[in-house]
């Protein structure tokens, strides 16, 4: 049995908070404790086994043989596509898009739609955003709009929003907006309570409150939105947090998010406010990260015709759902694509990522390793803060040297052909 190594300032991909001050203990290559104990980080990196199988059409195959298999599906498809699933580091994000542009296939990230709502908004309207720093250091009023963090992202309270310590701010007043079911934090200074129907009409009448506009009189529900704008306005340094994974009742159009950064965006004038959006983890912000700078668009690009083009619309699993590809290469964490179902059957499919081997239907699949758990490089943080990632386990299959032998593969001109 090898002797313990314990790793320090480790950073976790559990959610978008990206923690980077994580104490791993590896024993005989398994994780065997971690510190601080946050329960979604001990899921998250659980005992850092995963599994390592390669298979085509369900049976085992050698890894050569799987990525001349691979070729063949995507070559010979008139209309692939590549999804860049989570659980991957930049750098594999960025070999899956270079596939996408050898096969002039559509690329997509796998949460286009719901990051699409704040990219437009912030595109239309500019977005006033934050550091996670810059707002544990120098936000004094922070007003949660829908989302209590503790269940999805446990530490962002402690170790931003509500951080015992700040440099700037002297102290910090929480606001807590619930609207139906999506709660805010319970103590905070105000609560405010709206029905969904009633959720645009409270933002409007706060942004319209502080923008100095006249109200008249204002119907009660919508008295506390006048409560909660004015306590905005007093502080000096406002964080506005949403989550943006839930769209929540009025998000399903983008509506929340195109308001909030309105709000966000009013209060710089009087005060100075941030918008801090919450990501889930498995570095999703990074494949728009790596999108945006391999083809200057974070989601939806399509190669087709030679060079990178906008592909608006549809996310790209809703229109591979809907029969828009005819092969499809899925580059990371395929199980946690919730709206994967059963495509993998219905259209031939590549899986390269961590548990590929689990993908009902795939008719290629490579199994590798988690990023940040077994494959170092870059992750992103929520608030698009590129971290570095260990290799805490190691001596698993990588991801991105698999996606790269396949890109390799797939640049060889095929056996007949002029080139
Ligand atoms: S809050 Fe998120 S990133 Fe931080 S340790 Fe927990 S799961 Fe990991």
């Amino acid at each position: 049995m090898s002797a313990e190594r314990v790793l320090h300032s480790v950073t976790c991909l559990g959610c978008g908070c990206g923690c980077d001050d994580l104490t791993v203990r590896v024993r005989g290559g398994r994780i065997a404790g971690l510190a601080p104990p946050c329960p979604l980080a001990q899921r998250w990196f659980g005992d850092g086994t995963v599994p390592q199988a390669i298979s085509i059409a369900g049976r085992p195959a050698t890894l050569g043989h799987a990525i001349e298999a691979a070729v063949s599906v995507l070559r010979t498809a008139n209309r692939p596509m590549v999804i860049i699933a989570p659980d991957l580091t930049t750098e594999a994000q960025r070999t899956a898009i270079a596939v996408a542009d050898v096969l002039r296939a559509e690329a997509d990230g796998a949460t286009s739609d719901s990051a699409a709502a704040g990219i437009l908004a912030a595109q239309r309207r500019g977005r006033a955003a934050a550091t996670l720093g810059e707002i544990r250091n120098r936000a004094d009023v922070v007003l949660f709009w829908a989302v209590d963090p503790t269940a999805r992202y446990p530490r962002y309270l402690e170790r931003y929003a509500a951080a015992a310590s700040a440099t700037h701010a002297d102290r910090r007043a929480l606001l807590a907006v619930s609207v139906g079911e999506d709660r805010g934090p319970a103590g905070a200074e105000i609560e405010a309570d709206f029905a969904p129907d009633e959720e645009v009409d409270a933002l409007a009448v706060m942004l319209a409150t502080v923008r100095g506009r006249p109200l008249g009189e204002v119907a009660p529900p919508f008295q506390r939105a006048v409560a909660l704008a004015e306590r905005l306005l007093r502080g000096r340094y406002v964080a506005i947090v949403h989550d943006a994974e839930e769209a929540g009742p009025a998000g399903g159009d983008g509506q929340r998010t195109e308001s909030l950064v309105a709000l966000a965006q009013a209060l710089n004038g009087p005060t100075r406010a941030a918008l801090s959006s919450l990501r889930a983890g498995g570095n999703r912000s990074g494949a728009e990260a790596a999108l945006t700078w391999q083809t200057g668009y974070p989601m939806r690009v399509s190669f087709r015709d030679g060079s990178p083009r906008s592909r608006p619309g549809r996310s790209g699993l809703d229109r591979l759902s809907a029969g828009g590809a005819d092969a499809v290469l899925i580059a990371g964490s395929a199980g946690a694509l919730a709206d994967l179902g059963p495509v993998p059957g219905r259209v031939p499919s590549v899986v390269v990522g961590p548990g590929a081997s689990r993908v009902s239907g795939a008719g290629v699949a490579i199994d590798t390793g988690v990023a940040g758990i077994h494959e170092a490089g870059t992750g992103y943080r929520m608030d698009d803060v590129p971290l570095p990632l260990t290799a805490v386990v190691e001596g698993v299959r990588t991801a991105v040297e698999t996606l790269s032998l396949l890109l390799g593969a797939l640049r060889v001109p095929p056996r007949g052909s002029d080139g």
